[in-house]
C-alpha cells in the first residue's frame, strides 16, 4: 500500500481535501497533529497525537507509529506543521526541507535576514524585544510601518501604523494577542517578540508553487485586486492569471525562488507572498506549505495524461517522488474570495446564499463559520465567513462575479452578549 504522512493542526477542510485526493490516487493517508482530540474529519482513524513544540519526543512518536506502516511521502498544512513534517521527513529519511529552514521561513526576523543576505530588497526592520518600549526600535523604522508578530500566520497581529503614537498602541495590541491561550499553547519562544518593519506600497501577489530538488516550478501568479494599504490586511480577492505583464511575472518568479534558496528551502509546495512597485519586488515571505482554508479549490489542474487534477492530487503525487513537471493549471481565469468578517458578533446565519452561487461564472459559494460561534475580526482574528469561488475568461470576469456574489449574501450577526462573571 502507498502511503503518505500528513501533518495537521486543523479540524480542517484541508485535511478533507487532501483525504479526497489520496482515494482517488489510491493511497492511504495517515495523520499526524496535534489537535487529535478536535479532528473532525473521517480520515482521523489511526491519527498519530504529537505536540509541535515537543519536537524530538513527537518525530519518535511518529517513527515508532509509522513503524509497521510505512511511508513514501509527507506532506503538511499550516505552517508550524510543515516545521514539523521537516523534522519528520529527515527522521524517516524521506525528501522534504531541512527543519531549519522551515523554521526561518516561519519565522519572520530570521526571513528577513535571509532575504537581506541573498540580495532581495527587504524593508527595514527591527525587533522589539518583550516588555521594550517601541519607541527605540521604531527609531530605525521611518512611517509609515507595519507591526507584526513573529511568527503567527494569516496577518494575525499584523497592523500598520503611521506615527509613533499608532506604533506603541499597536505593539501593546499584538502584545495582548501574544497573550491569548491558543497562541501560549504553541509555546513558542518567538511569540515574545514583536517586528516593526516600513510598509512597502504596492500591488500584492501570492505564488503557489513547488520545488523540486531546489528548483521553483510556479503553479500560478495570484493577483489581490482589493488595495492591502492596512491599518489591517485582511485578504479577499485572488485572481489567476496574473495581469500583470509577463517580465514582471517573470521577475516576481526569480525573487520568489531566489528567497526560497536564501530560506534553504528546495522541496515540496511553497505559498509565497511579495509586493510589487517601481523598486521593484519585495518577498514578504515563502512558506513551504500550499496555499490555506479552501483557497486550493480555486486551481485545477491538467496533467500530462489530460486528467483534471486538484493541487492535493498534485502535491501527493511530487511527495511521492514523481515527476510532476508537466502539470499545468487550466485554461481559463480563476479566482476565490475569503469571505472578511465584516464586525465582531455572534454569527446566526446566512441568506442569499442561492442567489451568490446562481451568479454567471461563480462555481460554489461556501460558508464555513458555524452558526452562533463568535466571529473575531483582524487583528486578533483567525478566520473567515467562507469563500466564493469563480471561473471565466478573464481575470476581471472572475472578480466581478465574486464580487457580484459576496454583495448577493446577507450575513446575520448579532452583538456578544457580554458574559457578567
Ligand atoms: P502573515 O504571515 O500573518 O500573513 P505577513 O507578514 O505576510 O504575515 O503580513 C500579512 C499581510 O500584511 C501581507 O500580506 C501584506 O498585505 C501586509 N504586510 C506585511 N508586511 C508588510 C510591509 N512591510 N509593507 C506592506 N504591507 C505589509
Amino acid at each position: 500500500m502507498t502511503r503518505i504522512l500528513l501533518v495537521a493542526t486543523t479540524t480542517g477542510y484541508q485535511i478533507r481535501s487532501f483525504g479526497e485526493a489520496a482515494v482517488k490516487l489510491g493511497i492511504e493517508l495517515v495523520v499526524a497533529s496535534d489537535r487529535c482530540d478536535h479532528l473532525d474529519d473521517p480520515w482521523r482513524d489511526g491519527a498519530i497525537a504529537v505536540r509541535f513544540h515537543d519536537r524530538e519526543a513527537s518525530v519518535r512518536a511518529v517513527q515508532s507509529a509509522l513503524a509497521d506502516r510505512p511511508v513514501q511521502g509527507v506532506v503538511a498544512v499550516g505552517d508550524r506543521p510543515a516545521v514539523f513534517a521537516a523534522a519528520v521527513a529527515s527522521a524517516l529519511g524521506l525528501p522534504g526541507n531541512s527543519a531549519e529552514a522551515a523554521e526561518r521561513s516561519r519565522n519572520k526576523l530570521l526571513t528577513r535576514r535571509a532575504l537581506q543576505a541573498v540580495g532581495l530588497s527587504v524593508p527595514r526592520f527591527s525587533l522589539v524585544l518583550p516588555d521594550a518600549s517601541p519607541a527605540p526600535a521604531s527609531a530605525h523604522v521611518a512611517y509609515p510601518a507595519v507591526v507584526k508578530p513573529l511568527a503567527l500566520s494569516g496577518s494575525r497581529g499584523v497592523i500598520r501604523v503611521d506615527d509613533a503614537a499608532g506604533c506603541a498602541a499597536a505593539v501593546e495590541r499584538v502584545r495582548r494577542l501574544l497573550l491569548a491561550p491558543d497562541v501560549g499553547e504553541e509555546r513558542d519562544p518567538a511569540h515574545g517578540y514583536i517586528l516593526i518593519e516600513s510598509f512597502i506600497p504596492g500591488r500584492e501577489k501570492a505564488v503557489e508553487g513547488v520545488l523540486v530538488d531546489g528548483r521553483l516550478q510556479t503553479f500560478a501568479i495570484f493577483d489581490k485586486p482589493d488595495p492591502l494599504d492596512g491599518p489591517f490586511f485582511e485578504e479577499t480577492i485572488y485572481v489567476t492569471p496574473s495581469s500583470e505583464p509577463l517580465e514582471v511575472q517573470a521577475a516576481i518568479t526569480a525573487a520568489i525562488a531566489t528567497a526560497a534558496q536564501g530560506l534553504g528551502l528546495d522541496h515540496g509546495p511553497i505559498h509565497a507572498e511579495c509586493r510589487v512597485n517601481e523598486q521593484g519586488i519585495y518577498v514578504l515571505e515563502v512558506a513551504p506549505r500550499p496555499i490555506g482554508g479552501l483557497c486550493a479549490r480555486a486551481l485545477r489542474f491538467t496533467t500530462a495524461s489530460e486528467a483534471e487534477a486538484s493541487l492535493e492530487e498534485v502535491l501527493l503525487r511530487h511527495a511521492l517522488g514523481q515527476d510532476v513537471g508537466s502539470v499545468v493549471r487550466e485554461a481559463p481565469a480563476a479566482g476565490v474570495m475569503m469571505i472578511p468578517i465584516p464586525r465582531r458578533g455572534v454569527f446566526r446565519g446566512v441568506g442569499g446564499v442561492e442567489d451568490a452561487r446562481a451568479v454567471p461564472g461563480v462555481l460554489d459559494v461556501r460558508i464555513t463559520a458555524k452558526t452562533d460561534a463568535l466571529l473575531v475580526p483582524l487583528p486578533e482574528g483567525r478566520s473567515y465567513l467562507g469563500f466564493i469561488f469563480a471561473r471565466a475568461g478573464e481575470p476581471s470576469e472572475v472578480i466581478a462575479a465574486l464580487r457580484a456574489a459576496q454583495q448577493r449574501l446577507q450575513f446575520r450577526i448579532d452583538k456578544e452578549v457580554p458574559v457578567i462573571p
